[in-house]
């Protein structure tokens, strides 16, 4: 399992990023990015983004 990022629907905000505890999120070309290697899926990020973008993938 791992956080994805809908890229159509994310608009660089940056709440994601101020959300992370452990500064897992960057802005690459104008949508959120997840350091997947860093990453400990608390799931924070989710309910911070306004756009809905990030969510679980389950597979
Ligand atoms: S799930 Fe947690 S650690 Fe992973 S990117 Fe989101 S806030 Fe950061």
């Amino acid at each position: 399992m791992k956080i994805v990022v809908d890229t159509n629907k994310c608009r660089a905000s940056g709440n994601c990023i101020i959300a992370c505890p452990i500064d897992a999120i960057t802005i690459v070309n104008g949508a959120a990015v997840i350091n997947h290697d860093s990453c400990d899926l608390d799931g924070i990020c989710i309910p911070a983004c306004p756009h809905q973008a990030l969510d679980f993938d389950e597979k």
